[in-house]
C-alpha cells in the first residue's frame, strides 16, 4: 500500500501484491452525481482505483463531495485526482480536496514554465506530505516537459552518435520521471509514496520505455497505453503492450486507455484489463467462458447467444458473488457449438455445455467437473444452464467453499 492507494506489485516483481486494476471517469468533476455516478459504476464493475480530472475550482470544490457521496453508497475506491496546469492553486485552496484524494497525478510537463515550474511542483508535493498522500509522477509523451526535450536535444546534437529522435523521445520521457521523482523526494517525500508512469502510444515505444524504468528505479510502475484508441484497435492494442510488460513482471497498476464508442459503458475499460490479468493467469476477477469460434457445423447463432448471455448473467452477479462466493471468479464455464470439440472442452471446464451442431439431435450435454450431469433438451435450455451454473456456485463457493460442495442438481425431467 502506498498512502490509501493500493500500487499492486507484478507477479514476478519482489512484491507479491497483485496487479491493480484502475480506471478514469469521463464526467465533468464539477457534476458531482454524474461522477458518483460513473465512480460507482467502474467500482462495481471492478475498478480498484478511479481517477478523476480535477481541472478547476468548479472540480475541486466538487471532490470531498464526490468521496462522501461514494461512502455514503458504501464504495471505499480510492480516488485519485488528475491535475494539470493548476494543481498547485487547487490542492492549496480546497483543502478538502487534498484530503478527499488518495493520490495526486502529477504530470512534470504540465506542472509549470520556466522558473514557476520548480515552485509549483514543490507546492504540490508538499501537499501530497501534508496530506499524505500518494503521488503518480505522470509523464505523457503528448505533454513532455519542453524545456526537458529542448536540453536534450541541444545536448544530443553535441554528441558523437546522437540517439534517434525515437530513442531521445523514450529517453526524455524516462529522464523527466526519474528526475521528478528525485526532486520529490529531495523536498521530503517518501519513495514509497511515488508511482511512476511513462505513458506513450505506440506499443514497441512502451515496451522499450517500461523496459528501461523497471531496470533504472525500484518504484512501482503504473503501466497503460495513452490514446490507445477505439474498439477491438484499442483493445489489441493495450493488451499487446501491456501483455509484453506484465510477463515479465513489470507493472504494478494498469489502465486501459479505450476511447468508448458512443454506445459503450465507460466500464468496458475495466473489463478489459481484467480480462488481460485474467487470459494471463495474473489474477481472476469474473467467471470467463469458453466459447467456440463456430463454424459450418453450426449454422445457427444459438450457441453464440447462449455464450454471450451467459457471459453477461456471470458479469453482472460479481458484485454480489464477490463477497458471497469468494473463489468464484475462477470458475470456467464452457459453451461449445457441436460434438466435436464440445464434450472435450466442457469436460476441462468447471461447467459446460456442448450444444448441437446443425445435423445433430437437438440435444444438448452438460459436463459438470468433467462429469456428464445431464441433458438438455427443449426450449429452455439457456435458462435451465443458468440455473445448473447458479447452483453450482451456491454449492462450491458459499462459505468454506468445495470443503462444503455437493454433487451438482441434476434437473431430473430433462436428464437424458
Ligand atoms: S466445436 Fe464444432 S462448431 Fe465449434 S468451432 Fe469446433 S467444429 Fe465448429
Amino acid at each position: 500500500m502506498v498512502g490509501h492507494v493500493p500500487v499492486g506489485g507484478g507477479l514476478y516483481g519482489t512484491t507479491p501484491a497483485p496487479v491493480v486494476v484502475q480506471s478514469m471517469t469521463n464526467t465533468d468533476t464539477a457534476d458531482a452525481q454524474a461522477t458518483i455516478a460513473q465512480a460507482y459504476a467502474l467500482w462495481q464493475a471492478g475498478s480498484e482505483v478511479v481517477r478523476i480530472t480535477v481541472n478547476s475550482a468548479e472540480a475541486a470544490a466538487q471532490v470531498a463531495t464526490i468521496r462522501q457521496g461514494l461512502d455514503a453508497m458504501g464504495c471505499s475506491v480510492p480516488l485519485v485526482g488528475d491535475f494539470h496546469f493548476n494543481g498547485h492553486k487547487l490542492l492549496q485552496a480546497y483543502p478538502d480536496c487534498a484530503q478527499a484524494l488518495a493520490k495526486y497525478r502529477i504530470n512534470p510537463g504540465n506542472v509549470g514554465k520556466g522558473s514557476k515550474r520548480d515552485e509549483q511542483f514543490a507546492a504540490m508535493i508538499l501537499a501530497a506530505i501534508t496530506y499524505q498522500k500518494a503521488v503518480r509522477i505522470g509523464v505523457n509523451w503528448g505533454s513532455l516537459d519542453p524545456a526537458k526535450m529542448a536540453q536534450m536535444m541541444d545536448e544530443n546534437g553535441k554528441r558523437a552518435e546522437p540517439l534517434s529522435a525515437d530513442a531521445l523521445m523514450r529517453e526524455a520521457l524516462i529522464q523527466s520521471a526519474l528526475e521528478s521523482a528525485e526532486q520529490a523526494q529531495a523536498l521530503g517525500l517518501d519513495p514509497n509514496q511515488i508511482i511512476i508512469s511513462c505513458k506513450v502510444s505506440n506499443v514497441q515505444d512502451l515496451v522499450l520505455v517500461y523496459s528501461e524504468l523497471s531496470r533504472r528505479c525500484e518504484f512501482p510502475l503504473h503501466l497503460g497505453l495513452t490514446e490507445a484508441g477505439m474498439g477491438s484497435k484499442g483493445i489489441v492494442a493495450s493488451t499487446a503492450a501491456l501483455a509484453i510488460l506484465l510477463q515479465q513482471g513489470i507493472g504494478d497498476t494498469i489502465r486501459v486507455s479505450l476511447t468508448p464508442e458512443p454506445d459503450e459503458p465507460r466500464t468496458k475499460e475495466v473489463v478489459v484489463a481484467q480480462e488481460i490479468l485474467q487470459t494471463m493467469g495474473i489474477r481472476s476477477f469474473t467467471p470467463l467462458v469458453t466459447a467456440c469460434p463456430g463454424c459450418g457445423r453450426t449454422t445457427s447463432t444459438y450457441f453464440q447467444e447462449l455464450a454471450m448471455q451467459i457471459q453477461r448473467w456471470l458479469r453482472q452477479q460479481m458484485p454480489v458473488w464477490r463477497s458471497e462466493y469468494p473463489g468464484v471468479e475462477s470458475l470456467n464455464v464452457a459453451v461449445m457449438g457441436c460434438v466435436v470439440n464440445g464434450p472435450g472442452e466442457s469436460k476441462l471446464a468447471n461447467i459446460g455445455i456442448s450444444l448441437p451442431g446443425t445435423g445433430e439431435v437437438p440435444v444438448a450435454p452438460v459436463f459438470v467437473d468433467g462429469e456428464k450431469t445431464v441433458t438438455l433438451k427443449g426450449d429452455h435450455i439457456a435458462e435451465e444452464f443458468q440455473t445448473i451454473v447458479e447452483d453450482y456456485v451456491r454449492t462450491h463457493y458459499a462459505e468454506g467453499g468445495k470443503l462444503r460442495a455437493r454433487k451438482p442438481t441434476v434437473i431430473p425431467i430433462l436428464s437424458a
